[in-house]
């Protein structure tokens, strides 16, 4: 899931200066979990740009707005109200604002929202950052735990030493990954991979932009 929270409401004015006709678009998936850019949030933001003296000429929530083909479908449905908009508010994640602007012809996109992470989404509106997206998965050696992400120096092989009563010494309130890694390896019988050296990180794979080619 792709988290995100929304940019104050400061920013958004500015973004909008000079702008009088709003269209705003937000998210059916991540940005509705997130509770940044579904219905109600769209909504909120309507009344809330409507206060500030800007015509909404329309609103919706794209199912997924980040894939080209749903965001191109957008702008037929709402071909009218985009066009005599000065601009498109995206209630979307940075990869979907892109997205919005590919499919709506190079209408100008404002970002509602800050993309923060690739995250474990847990009870109580707690979002966990799980995976950086390294290209070069590790996960079959630690446990099922990343320490590329887990660990704030993002060791790979093996623990600082700084570690105190099993927490983190970076971070007191996290429990340090590495002890975590250890655990899990013992209960699955793993242990051996903890003596296993992991070759130089190859970061050339991760050199943006990224591509996939599956065809
Ligand atoms: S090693 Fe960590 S950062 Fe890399 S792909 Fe696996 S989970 Fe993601
Ligand atoms: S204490 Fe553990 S999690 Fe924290 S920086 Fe050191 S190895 Fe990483």
């Amino acid at each position: 899931m792709i988290i995100t929270k929304q940019k104050d409401k400061k920013t958004i004015l500015d973004y909008l200066k000079g702008d009088k006709k709003i269209f705003i678009a937000g998210c059916g998936e991540c940005a509705t979990v997130c509770k940044t850019g579904g219905e109600e949030e769209v909504l909120s933001m309507k009344n809330f740009l409507g206060k500030y003296g800007k015509i909404v000429t329309g609103t919706t929530v794209v199912d997924v707005p980040c894939h080209l083909v749903k965001a191109k479908k957008m702008y037929q449905q709402h071909k009218k109200q985009i066009q005599e908009s000065d601009s498109i508010l995206a209630m979307v994640c940075g990869d979907g604002v892109q997205t919005i602007m590919d499919g709506t012809k190079g209408k100008k996109v404002h970002p509602a929202l800050e993309t923060l992470f690739l995250g474990e989404v847990q009870p109580n509106g707690r979002f966990v950052q799980k995976c950086s997206l390294c290209s070069d998965c590790v996960l079959d050696e630690t446990g099922s735990l990343c320490p590329i992400t887990l660990c704030p120096k993002g060791l790979l092989n093996g623990p600082c030493g700084g570690a105190k009563d099993g927490k983190c010494e970076v971070d007191k309130d996290m429990d340090c990954v590495w002890i975590q890694i250890y655990e899990r390896l013992k209960k699955l019988g793993q242990l051996s991979k903890m003596k296993k050296i992991q070759p130089t990180r190859d970061n050339s794979k991760r050199l943006s932009p990224r591509r996939l080619e599956t065809k």
